[in-house]
């Protein structure tokens, strides 16, 4: 298939990498972040577009992902498809889609999770949302991308899905942290604590898969001094997606809430920008209830 890719980053690059090397024909494009090996240098996000099936966009927000679209929607021949795999705000998602189909084009909003380990592996679990045309189109690139694609509806549903997912995400890490540093002050060692916990009904991806403590369930970013992995910041930045969706539709989360002011202070006041989002265990572990 002819592929444009526009946003080679952490993600992207590999990502592109995957379906050049699956045989695809991938021309990409990115302002700062060289083209990976067997993908063709564009010019310009247009020129990458120019005569391409399949669009794909990895960009970093909303606001970049509106400007991008604004410039390669009348270069995409008709009959294409825009899928956007980066994580933005569903109102976005949904003018993109709107932006595309006035002009004669199929659209997909496709975030992924995975992370950069994924994208590298072609392991990426893809949640979309769009036409059933637009999705048949792009699953034989997501089997290449990814391990699993979920069509879950209409443009916006994969946003939808993708920050109620990672919602959970964050306050159960949180939850799950603040466990482990109250286990701590009881004098509960922590293998035990997750012998129990990993086993019983406070299990979680948080604790079972992803475990917060050092030298402790599988290996995780807390084995490697909380050397992401999934950044703090980048959890603060989905989290804020679910508070201003929920907003939007007069959702109450306190819960999200929570989490989202939690990780702000530790993002913005504290050590936690470029750490692993679960490095707010030794966060918790070091204060007490008032600190
Ligand atoms: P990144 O910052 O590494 O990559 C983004 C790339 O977009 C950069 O290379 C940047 O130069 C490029 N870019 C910015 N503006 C551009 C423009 N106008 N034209 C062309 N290129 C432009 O970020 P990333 O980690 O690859 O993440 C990309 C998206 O995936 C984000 O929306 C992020 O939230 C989401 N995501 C990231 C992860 C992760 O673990 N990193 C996991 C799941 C989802």
């Amino acid at each position: 298939m002819k592929i444009g890719f526009i946003g080679l980053g952490n993600m992207g690059g590999p990502m592109a990498a995957n379906l050049a090397r699956a045989g695809h024909d991938v021309a990409g494009f990115d302002l700062v972040t060289p083209c990976p090996d067997g993908v063709q240098p564009a010019t310009s996000a247009a020129e990458a577009a120019r005569g391409a099936e399949v669009v794909i966009t990895m960009l970093p927000n909303g606001a970049i992902l509106r400007a991008v679209a604004a410039e390669v929607i009348p270069a995409i021949q008709a009959g294409a498809v825009l899928c956007d795999c980066s994580t933005v705000d569903v109102q976005s998602a949904r003018d993109v889609a709107a932006q595309a189909g006035a002009a004669g084009l199929d659209s997909l909003d496709a975030p992924v999770s995975g992370g950069v380990g994924g994208a590298a592996a072609g392991t990426l679990t893809f949640m979309a949302g769009g036409s059933d045309s637009a999705f048949a189109t792009v699953l034989p690139l997501f089997e290449v991308m990814g391990a699993k694609a979920v069509h879950c509806g209409a443009a916006g549903a994969g946003q939808a899905a993708k920050i109620c997912n990672n919602m959970i995400l964050g306050v159960t890490m949180a939850a799950t942290c603040e466990a482990f540093a109250l286990a701590d002050k009881l004098g509960l060692d922590r293998q035990k604590m997750y012998d129990v916990v990993s086993t019983s009904s406070g299990y979680s991806w948080s604790m079972n898969a992803y475990c917060p403590a050092p030298g402790i369930g599988p290996q995780s970013p807390a084995d490697n001094g909380y050397k992401p992995g999934f950044a703090a910041e980048l959890m603060l930045k989905d989290l804020r997606l679910s508070q201003q969706a929920a907003e939007a539709v007069d959702a109450d989360t306190p819960m999200g809430q929570h989490a989202t002011a939690l990780y702000a202070q530790f993002v913005e006041n504290e050590d936690g920008k470029g750490r692993d989002f679960s490095a707010l265990l030794p966060r918790f572990a070091a204060r007490g209830r008032s600190a």
